[in-house]
């Protein structure tokens, strides 16, 4: 752990770890991360748990490898081994046409076999995918406003990640 004093999530729960693994949907593999590094650097998004005092190292970043996201059973273990204290699967996996299925068991698979905090998102839902979204009803359940929870952020913020 690199230290500094304790935060909070968006759940309330108390956090101290600054190290952090990637995990993003293979549909977006050619993506050049923009989006996700900015959200780092601005504490923006799920990333806003994190103190702009301190740094926020990426140990490792890669993605699912393809559906069914059989990476996820491996990756975590190389991310562990450079000091990763919680993963996060990118924004892709909810605002992706459709959302991946999969994120809520991905996310309970890395805590239960990794003991390791799994955050769901990275940078901020930008405001087109909100938009589209919202007209789908892709997320009107509480299952999905779970777990859009961290990347939700205002309209306007929304808005800078377009
Ligand atoms: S939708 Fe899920 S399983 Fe499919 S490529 Fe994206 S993250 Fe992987």
């Amino acid at each position: 752990m690199t230290g500094g004093s304790p935060r909070q999530d968006y759940s309330g729960k108390d956090l101290m770890f600054m190290k952090i693994g990637i995990v993003i949907c293979d549909r977006y593999k050619s993506c050049a991360d923009g989006k996700c590094f900015r959200a780092v650097n601005n504490r923006e998004g799920a990333f806003d748990i994190y103190s702009k005092d301190e740094p926020l190292e990426i140990v490792g970043y890669t993605s699912c490898d393809g559906w069914p996201g059989g990476n996820i059973e491996y990756a975590p273990e190389e991310m562990i081994k450079n000091g990763a204290e919680a993963i996060h699967f990118a924004t892709g996996l909810v605002v992706g046409y459709p959302p991946c299925p999969y994120t809520s068991y991905f996310r309970d698979f890395v805590e239960t076999r990794y003991k390791l905090r799994a955050v769901i998102g990275t940078h901020p839902i930008p405001q087109k995918y909100y938009l589209v979204h919202n007209a789908l009803g892709t997320w009107n359940n509480d299952e999905w406003q779970e777990l859009i929870k961290p990347t939700l952020v205002t309209e306007e913020i929304r808005k800078k990640y377009d």
